[in-house]
C-alpha cells in the first residue's frame, strides 16, 4: 500500500512531544511490512537543510489561500537510516521562526494559516509528484484539514488523481483543537457548507481537528482506554459526541516505541549498556546520571520524570508531595522539563534548596532523557489524562519502574505490582486511581516500599517491564489491517 503521512513533527527532524515519536516510527514500522509510506511536513528553521541532506524536488509551489497565491517549493529527504521519503514544506514566511507553534507571546496569530497551508500543500505536492497515496494518515489538528478539502473543495474534488484516496484522523491529544475565526474556511478554499454543527463547526469557531473527525474515513486514537475516555464529557473537550457518533469508525491503537532508538544494550547515550538477563550495567547508568546532575553518588533510589511540565502531567501533585518526601526519604529526584514558566521556576527554585537530593534541568534534552531512563530506579507519571504515554513504554525498557495514574494508555500498559503477579511476569509498576497528592504518594511509597525491602521482588519487576514488547511491529499491524478498510471503504464511496 501507498500511505502518507501528514503531520507537524516527525523525530528526529523535530520533536516537542509523543506525536514525533510516532511519526518518526511507525512508518519504519509499516515500511518493514512492504509498504511505501511517505511523510510530509513544514521545513521550520529548527530542521537543518544541511544536516539532513534536504533537496529540492518540486520548485515552484503555488496554492491559493484568502484569494492570493502563496507561493513555496518542497524539499525532500529520509528518516535517517531509511529509504523512506520526507517531503518538506518551505514557505519561509510561515515557517522560519525560532518556534514551532509558540513565540514570546504565545500561539503564533497565524497558525490556522500556517497549518491550513501544510494542508493545501501536502495535496498539492502529490500530485506534482505523481504519487497517489492509497491512504493520507493525518496526525492531530494541524493536519486534519487534509479529509475535509478532499471530500469538499472544489477544485480537488474535480480532480480525478485525488479520487477514492482514503483518510485516517490521529487524536494524539484532543485538548488540541486548533480552533479559529471561521473565515478560516472560505480562506482555504472549502464550501461554508462544511461549516456546520455536523461538520466543522464548534461553538462558533471552526474546529480543524472536528473537521479531521467528521469528514475521514476513519478516525483513531493512541490507547484504548482513551478512546473510552474522549467518548465521555469528562475527557471529550466538547468532541465527546463527535466520536460517539463515528460508532466502529473510531478505535483505539496503542502506540508503540522505537526498539531501535530505545534500546539499552545499544543506547550509545548510556555509560554502560544493559538487558534483562544482564541488569548490571543500570548501576552504571545510575553513578553516571548522578554525576550528569550534581548529585552525591550514592545507592539510594532515584526517582524521575521527563516531561513537558504543564498541567495535565500532574506537576501540582508532584509540587505537593515531593518537598516532604525529599526530606523524609534517603533517596533523590531528577527532572527534565520545560514548559509552564510557574512548574519551570518551582522546581529549579527546589533544586538549589536541596542540591544533594533534586536534580532540575529546564529544557529540552535528548541525551540527558535517555540517561535518566536509564539511570533512575522509579519514574513518576500522575497525568490527569494521558491519551497513550511514551515516556512509562521507555521507563520499562530501560528498567526503570513506572508509578503511573490509572488513565489513558498508562491504565493500558502498565500493571500495578502484587507479589504473585510479580511472579507470573505480570506486574510492570504502580498504578494508582485518583489524581490527588496522596494517591501518587502512596504509589511512590508502595515502589520505595518494595524497592528497599524486597530486592528480589524489585528486580522481577523491573525485569517484566524490560521483557514487555511495546514495539511498535504489533501496532503497525492493526493500522495495516485499518488502512485495508480504509481503501475499502474510500474506492466504494
Ligand atoms: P506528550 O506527547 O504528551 O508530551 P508522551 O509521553 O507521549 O507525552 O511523549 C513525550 C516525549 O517527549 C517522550 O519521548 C519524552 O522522552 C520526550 N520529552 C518530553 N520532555 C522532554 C525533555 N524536556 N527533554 C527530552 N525529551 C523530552
Amino acid at each position: 500500500m501507498r500511505i502518507l503521512f501528514v503531520c507537524s513533527e516527525a523525530d528526529p527532524f523535530v520533536k516537542t512531544g509523543g506525536l514525533a515519536d510516532v511519526c518518526g516510527a511507525l512508518p519504519k514500522a509499516l515500511a518493514r511490512r512492504g509498504h511505501d509510506v511517505r511523510v510530509m511536513l513544514p521545513r521550520y528553521r529548527a530542521i537543518d537543510r544541511g544536516k539532513w541532506g534536504l533537496r529540492p524536488i518540486l520548485p515552484e509551489m503555488k496554492v491559493d489561500y484568502a484569494g492570493h497565491t502563496i507561493t513555496g517549493e518542497v524539499l525532500v529527504g529520509h528518516l535517517p537510516g531509511t529509504e523512506i521519503p520526507v517531503y518538506f514544506i518551505e514557505q519561509p514566511h510561515l515557517y522560519d521562526r525560532p518556534g514551532i507553534y509558540d513565540g514570546e507571546h504565545g500561539a503564533f496569530g497565524d497558525n490556522d494559516l500556517r497549518f491550513a497551508f501544510l494542508c493545501l500543500a501536502a495535496l498539492w505536492t502529490l500530485k506534482g509528484l505523481d504519487w497517489r497515496p492509497d491512504v493520507i494518515h493525518t496526525h492531530d489538528w494541524q493536519a486534519a484539514l487534509v479529509p475535509a478539502l478532499l471530500k469538499h473543495h472544489p477544485a480537488i474534488v474535480a480532480e480525478p488523481f485525488y479520487h477514492g484516496i482514503g483518510t485516517v484522523q490521529t487524536i494524539h491529544n484532543i485538548a488540541y483543537q486548533g480552533n479559529f475565526a471561521p473565515h478560516i474556511v472560505e480562506n482555504c478554499g472549502l464550501p461554508w457548507s462544511v461549516y456546520t454543527s455536523e461538520g466543522m463547526e464548534f461553538y462558533g469557531r471552526a474546529s480543524l481537528l472536528k473537521a479531521g473527525l467528521t469528514f475521514s474515513d476513519f478516525v483513531t486514537t493512541v490507547s484504548r482506554t482513551y478512546a473510552d475516555e474522549v467518548r465521555t464529557p469528562a475527557f471529550g473537550g466538547g468532541l465527546e459526541g463527535v466520536l460517539s457518533a463515528r460508532g466502529e469508525r473510531f478505535l483505539g491503537i496503542q502506540n508503540g516505541i522505537d526498539a531501535e532508538v530505545w534500546n539499552p544494550e545499544a543506547d550509545k547515550a548510556l555509560a554502560k549498556n544493559y538487558t534483562a538477563d544482564r541488569p548490571e550495567g543500570k548501576d552504571a547508568c545510575k553513578t553516571d546520571l548522578q554525576e550528569f546532575c550534581g548529585l552525591p553518588k550514592r545507592n539510594v533510589p532515584v526517582v524521575a520524570m521527563v516531561s513537558r511540565l504543564v498541567e495535565p502531567k500532574g506537576f501540582d501533585l508532584i509540587k505537593e508531595i515531593l518537598p516532604d518526601l525529599l526530606q523524609r526519604e534517603d533517596m533523590q529526584a531528577v527532572l527534565l522539563g520545560s514548559g509552564s514558566p510557574r512548574f519551570e521556576k518551582y522546581f529549579s527554585d527546589l533544586a538549589r534548596l536541596m542540591p544533594k537530593k533534586f536534580a532540575a534541568k529546564v529544557g529540552y534534552d535528548e541525551k540527558m532523557a535517555h540517561k535518566i531512563y536509564a539511570g533512575a530506579d522509579i519514574f513518576l507519571v500522575p497525568s490527569a489524562f494521558e491519551p497513550s504515554g511514551l515516556t512509562q513504554l521507555y521507563a520499562m525498557r530501560y528498567g526503570t519502574v513506572p508509578v503511573v495514574r490509572r488513565t489513558g494508555g498508562l491504565a493500558d500498559t502498565v500493571s500495578h505490582a502484587s507479589v504473585p503477579e510479580i511472579e507470573a511476569g505480570k506486574s510492570t509498576g504502580f498504578v494508582f486511581n485518583d489524581f490527588l497528592p496522596d494517591a501518587l504518594l502512596w504509589g511512590i511509597n508502595q515502589a520505595l516500599t518494595l524497592y528497599r525491602t524486597d530486592k528480589p521482588h524489585w528486580s522481577r519487576l523491573r525485569r517484566n517491564g524490560m521483557l514487555k514488547n511495546f514495539a511498535w511491529d504489533i501496532s503497525a499491524a492493526e493500522y495495516e489491517a485499518l488502512y485495508q478498510k480504509t481503501v475499502a471503504v474510500a474506492t466504494k464511496a
